[in-house]
C-alpha cells in the first residue's frame, strides 16, 4: 500500500495515527538538527519532520539528501505542530517520519513548481507534465472536469444521449482547411479530419436518436491566431423536430445551470438581440453587454454642416465613455496614435468633452455649437463629465473600430469584470457572407444552415439580404455557442449549394450522402455547438483557453513537449505511396 492518506487530508483528529504518505518534495529546510520536508501531492501538501532527538539518524541523514520534486513514501506518527501555518488546511499537524523510502529521485526542475513560478511560457509548455504539478494549472484541469461532469449530468437529464462519431472522414467545410491524413490501403486517398461532426449529428437525426450530444475534438487548420488551437473540444449538440427557439431555450438552460453550478451566479433570461441590431448598438456580433457604451449613430445631427469628413461618410457613430471628460490633450491623442495604428485602421478621432458645469468642449468646435453638442450627447446617451468618441467612415469598419474602442476604454476602465456574467442571444445572422477577396459568397456558419422561412427566392436577388436561422450564444464578448436550424430536404439543400458555387457533381460527389439521406424521411432538426475550452476559461474568470488544456499547442500550432508535427521516415511515406516536394 503506497499510502494510507492524502497529503491533503491529516488534520489535529488524526494526532497520534500511524500513517503512510506518497508524494513530491516541495522543499526541505535543514536547520542542522532537524529537517523538515514539504510533502506534495494532488491533494495538498504535509510537513514532514526528522530530527536528532527522534529520528533514526540514517533516516535524518537520508532526509538531508532529498533534492526538490524526489518522489516518497513515509510512514510516521502525526503529531502536533509547535508553529501552526493557519494557511495550510493541515498546517494544524506534521508527520514524525520512522520510515523513509525514496521510490524515484529527480533531476532538478528547469523552473520552480510555485503557483507564481520563474519558468517563461515556452520552458512551461516543454515540461508541461511539471507545469501541471503546479496548483493554478492543476486546478484548471480539475475545474474543467468538473464543467464537462455537469453538461453530461445536464443534458443527460433532459434525455440527450452522448454518441461517438468517427474522426476518420471526409472534409466537412466550417470555413477553415482540413488537416488530412493518408490512407495506406487506399492508394492515394486522404481522410479528412472533422472541423465538426456537423453531418453526422444530421444523420443521427435521420437516424431518429432524436437528442444527441457529444464532448468531442475538432480540428481545423486555420491560420493561426492567438489562442487558437489546432484541435479544440466541442459541447456538439442537435435535436430533431425542433424550431430556434426550443434550441435557444434548451441551451439557455444548459447554460444558466453550468452558472449556477459551477459558480453560484443566477442569470435572468438572457436578452436576445439581433444581428443587425447588434452591429447597430456595439458594431460587434459578439458585444460584451456587461457594460453601457452603446453606439449612438450621429448622421442626422452631424452631417449637412460644413464638415466635410463627416459629409462624406456613410455612417458617423459614437460612444460616451464615462468619467473620461477629464482626460488631458495628451491623454486624448494618445487615444487618437491607439486608434489609428494598423490593428485599428481609423484615420481620426473627433472628440467632444462634456464637461461637469454643462459646457461642451470639442475637437470640432469650429463646425457645431452648443446645441448640436447637446444632441449628440443624447444620442449617445452622455451625462456630463463623459467624453464623446466619434468615428466615421463606411459602416462596417467605423463600426469595427468604435467596437474595438469601447471594449478598449471598458477595460481602462475596469468595467469588464471577470466575476461578472453577461449572456445573451445574437439571432438572424446573414446566412451568406461576401468574401472580399473573391467576390464569392460563402456561408457564414456552414452550408447546412437554413435560410429563414420564405427567404430562399432572395438568393437569386439580393442574396447578402437573406437572413439565417442561426444563432450564438455570447458569454462576456465572447462567443460561446453557435448553431442553426438545417435544411433538411434536398432540394433546398442542392440550392443551397448551387449558391455556395458547387456544380451539382461537385455537391454530390462532397455531400451525396447526406443529400441522399435527406430522401428517406429527414425529420426538421438543428443544433449547436459550445467551444468547451473558451467556456471554461471564461467560467474560471480567465480568457486565455491554453491554461485550461492538458497539452495545448503554442501559437505556431506545435506541440514543443514531443516536438510535433514531425518529418516522418522515407519507408513510412512509401508504404503511404507518398513524396515530399522539399529536401528535409
Ligand atoms: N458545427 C457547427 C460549428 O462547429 C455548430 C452547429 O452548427 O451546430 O460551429
Amino acid at each position: 500500500m503506497y499510502r494510507s492518506h492524502t497529503c491533503g487530508e491529516l488534520r489535529s483528529s488524526h494526532i497520534n495515527n500511524e500513517v503512510t504518505l506518497s508524494g513530491w518534495v516541495q522543499k526541505t529546510r535543514d536547520k542542522g538538527f532537524v529537517v523538515w520536508v514539504d510533502l506534495r501531492d494532488r491533494y495538498g501538501i504535509t510537513q514532514l519532520v526528522f530530527d536528532e532527538e527522534r529520528s533514526d539518524p540514517k533516516i535524518l541523514e537520508k532526509a538531508r539528501d532529498l533534492g526538490r520534486e524526489f518522489v516518497l513514501q513515509v510512514k510516521g506518527t502525526v503529531i502536533e505542530r509547535t508553529s501552526k501555518n493557519p494557511n495550510l488546511p493541515t498546517g494544524d499537524i506534521e508527520i514524525l517520519v520512522t520510515q523513509l523510502h525514496v521510490l524515484n529521485e529527480s533531476l532538478l526542475p528547469p523552473f520552480t513548481i510555485e503557483d507564481k513560478t520563474d519558468g517563461g511560457e515556452d520552458l512551461r509548455m516543454k515540461f508541461r507534465y511539471l507545469d501541471i504539478r503546479r496548483n493554478p494549472v492543476k486546478e484548471n484541469l480539475i475545474f474543467r472536469s468538473k464543467v464537462t461532469l455537469e453538461v453530461r449530468n445536464y443534458l443527460t437529464k433532459q434525455g440527450f444521449i452522448e454518441v461517438e462519431t468517427p474522426y476518420l472522414i471526409k472534409s466537412t467545410p466550417e470555413g477553415a482547411r482540413d488537416f488530412v491524413v493518408p490512407s495506406r490501403m487506399n492508394e492515394g486517398q486522404f481522410y479528412a479530419l472533422p472541423q465538426s461532426p456537423q453531418t453526422f449529428k444530421q444523420l443521427l437525426m435521420v437516424g431518429g436518436l432524436d437528442k444527441y450530444f457529444q464532448i468531442v475534438k475538432c480540428f481545423r487548420d486555420e491560420d493561426l491566431r492567438a489562442d487558437r488551437q489546432p484541435e479544440f473540444t466541442q459541447i456538439d449538440c442537435e435535436m430533431a423536430f425542433v424550431e430556434q427557439d426550443d434550441i435557444l431555450n434548451a441551451f439557455e438552460g444548459l447554460t444558466r445551470h453550468l452558472l449556477a453550478e459551477i459558480i453560484g451566479v443566477e442569470t435572468g433570461e438572457f436578452p436576445r438581440l439581433t444581428y443587425d441590431e447588434a452591429m447597430r448598438r456595439y458594431g460587434n456580433d459578439k458585444p460584451d453587454i456587461r457594460f453601457g457604451m452603446e453606439f449612438g449613430e450621429l448622421n442626422e445631427v452631424a452631417k449637412n454642416r460644413d464638415f466635410n469628413v463627416f459629409n462624406s461618410s456613410e455612417l458617423v457613430v459614437g460612444i460616451a465613455v464615462p468619467g473620461a471628460a477629464s482626460y488631458t490633450r495628451k491623454e486624448i491623442d494618445q487615444l487618437i496614435d491607439w486608434m489609428r495604428r494598423p490593428q485599428i485602421g481609423a484615420k481620426g478621432m473627433v472628440y467632444v468633452k462634456y464637461n461637469e458645469d454643462g459646457s461642451f468642449k470639442s475637437s470640432v468646435d469650429k463646425f457645431y455649437n452648443q446645441e448640436d453638442f447637446t444632441k449628440w450627447a443624447k444620442h449617445t446617451g452622455a451625462k456630463p463629465g463623459d467624453l464623446i468618441c466619434i468615428l466615421s467612415g463606411n459602416i462596417a469598419e467605423t463600426r469595427t473600430q468604435l467596437s474595438a474602442l469601447r471594449m478598449e476604454m471598458a477595460e481602462r476602465l475596469g468595467l469588464r469584470n471577470p466575476k461578472e456574467f453577461a449572456p445573451l442571444w445574437v439571432v438572424d445572422f446573414p446566412l451568406l457572407e461576401l468574401d472580399e477577396e473573391t467576390g464569392n459568397y460563402h456561408a457564414m456558419h456552414h452550408p447546412f444552415t437554413s435560410p429563414k422561412p420564405g427567404q430562399l427566392e432572395l438568393l437569386d436577388t439580393d442574396p447578402a439580404a437573406v437572413r439565417a436561422n442561426a444563432y450564438d450564444l455570447v458569454l462576456n464578448g465572447n462567443e460561446i455557442g453557435g448553431g442553426s436550424i438545417r435544411i433538411h430536404d434536398k432540394d433546398t439543400q442542392a440550392t443551397m449549394f448551387r449558391h455556395l458555387g458547387f456544380t451539382p457533381e461537385k455537391a454530390k460527389a462532397q455531400f451525396g450522402f447526406l443529400m441522399d439521406a435527406f430522401q428517406y424521411g429527414a425529420p426538421p432538426h438543428g443544433g449547436i455547438a459550445f467551444g468547451l475550452d473558451r467556456l471554461v476559461a471564461i467560467l474560471g474568470g480567465q480568457e486565455t483557453i491554453r491554461d485550461f488544456i492538458a497539452f495545448p499547442k503554442n501559437n505556431s500550432g506545435r506541440d514543443v513537449m514531443i516536438d510535433a508535427p514531425a518529418f516522418i521516415d522515407d519507408a513510412q511515406l512509401k508504404e503511404l505511396h507518398l513524396k515530399l516536394d522539399i529536401q528535409t
